[in-house]
């Protein structure tokens, strides 16, 4: 009998995961998920847990927001959740140049329905109460962002999996497509190619997270999706940290963020001078230069040791925004059927939404979420190059993927 799916998925990381399950709701009867490892051993089980709907672009804003709906909802809708904590954000201005860009970002964000304000030095540090008055121009700030747990994330999309029936195929890599060429010119897919044997199938959702760019070269893709290395450490408990609610802080120029961790402090940091590449190792310069900088900020961490530290490998894409839309291969020509979808190292804030978006072109061909018409692999050049300015709140990730 042959191995057939109405939808196959490359990846179980929060992408693929909650796609799978979207796709199911939305009628799809049959849908195996292909992942090479074990679910949710990408970056999705690493990362910080960071979710904000302060977002640098009208769609950026949408994947937010929708994503916090989500994670509020997921208890009634799935009998589990993410465990997503309010927390507040604030994203500092430490140069006139910050404080000029950080105003613009808030009356776009509140022209796209964000209650989000500005917050004098002063009112910063009495809000964000281990926050120093000095050193910062203040910045802008939400009370209804917050923080997942990433591992309790994996769980929640792999339980949403089984109860939908999806059909989880762990230890199994993807190696290919097969396709059929199409009278006018391009392709359709009719197969899934893996080490462990074929599906049929006319519809596939490409994703993979830091190896997007693999996946895509499997696929016959050229995806200009990096990789690089991410720090995040915590700290040990302080009385100060022992409170329900303090904001997250984002020292956005430096790539520097920090939220409550068990009652310590829990920071991450990208290195703005990182090359692409895996992660093998913890960059100790790097941290001491992170700890000094937060020490300027929330100088009570001076006092306080380490009590965890690892480094992983993120995603990114050259603009900081994420990929969703139709295969392209390299010479333009579309593979019908085939979708890719990125959150461009933002998949703890806007994964859900990337998932849904995707989960619907996928399902129906068209999305109400947000305007996907940017969004696709046609906005690269053949060197990787977007045709859109970056993300201006991302993380300073590498410019390039490779
Ligand atoms: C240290 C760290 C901190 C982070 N902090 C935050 C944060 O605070 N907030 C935030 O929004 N984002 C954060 N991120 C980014 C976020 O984790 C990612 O954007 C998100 O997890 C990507 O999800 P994904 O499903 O696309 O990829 P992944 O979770 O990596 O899943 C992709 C899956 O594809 C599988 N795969 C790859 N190749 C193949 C193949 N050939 N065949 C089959 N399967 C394959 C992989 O094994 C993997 O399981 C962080 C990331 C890191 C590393």
């Amino acid at each position: 009998m042959a191995d057939r799916a109405d939808l196959v998925v490359i990846g179980a990381g929060t992408i693929g995961g909650w796609a799978s399950v979207f796709a199911r709701s939305s009628g799809l009867a049959s849908v195996v998920v292909v992942e090479r490892g074990l679910s949710g051993m990408g970056a999705s089980s690493r990362a910080a847990g960071i979710v904000r709907a302060q977002g640098g672009t009208p769609a950026t804003v949408a994947l937010g927001r929708w994503t916090i709906d989500f994670y509020r909802g997921q208890l009634s809708a799935y009998g589990t959740d993410s465990g997503f904590l309010e927390l507040g954000y604030l994203i500092l201005a430490v140069t006139d140049e910050d404080e000029r860009a950080g105003r613009e970002r808030v009356a776009m964000q509140r022209a796209n329905g964000l209650e989000v304000e500005w917050l004098d030095a002063a009112r910063a540090a009495a809000t964000a109460v281990t926050l120093s008055p000095d050193g910062h121009r203040g910045g802008s700030y939400i009370a209804t962002d917050g923080a997942i747990d990433p591992p309790r994330n994996v769980r929640a999309y792999s339980l949403a999996m089984q109860a939908a029936g999806v059909q989880l195929r762990e230890r199994t890599t993807f190696t290919g497509l097969r396709t059929t060429p199409l009278p006018g010119g391009g392709a359709r897919v009719v197969a899934v190619e893996t080490d462990r044997g074929m599906i049929e199938t006319e519809r596939v959702l490409l994703t993979g997270g830091p190896s997007l760019r693999g996946v895509g070269r499997a696929a016959g893709l050229r995806i200009p999706a990096g990789a690089a290395r991410h720090t995040v450490a915590v700290l040990e408990p302080h009385p100060a940290f022992d409170v329900p609610r303090m904001p997250m802080v984002f020292d956005i120029g430096a790539g520097l963020y920090w939220r409550l961790e068990e009652g310590g402090l829990l920071f991450g940091w990208s290195d703005p001078d990182e090359q692409p590449g895996e992660a093998r190792s913890i960059d100790w310069a790097a941290y001491d230069r992170a700890r000094s900088r937060l020490a300027g900020f929330v100088p009570l961490t001076r006092e306080l040791g380490l009590r965890r530290i690892w480094a992983a490998t993120i995603d990114y894409t050259p603009d900081h925004l994420p990929i969703v839309g139709p295969a392209l291969t390299p010479a333009g020509e579309r593979i019908d059927g085939v979708t890719v979808a990125s959150a461009g190292g933002h998949g703890m804030m806007w994964g859900p939404g990337v998932a849904r978006v995707a989960a619907d072109l996928v399902a129906t061909g068209r999305t109400e979420l947000i305007d996907v018409a940017d969004l696709g692999l046609d906005r690269f050049d053949a060197e990787g190059r977007s045709r859109l300015a970056s993300d201006p709140i991302a993380l300073p990730f590498p410019l390039r993927a490779e």
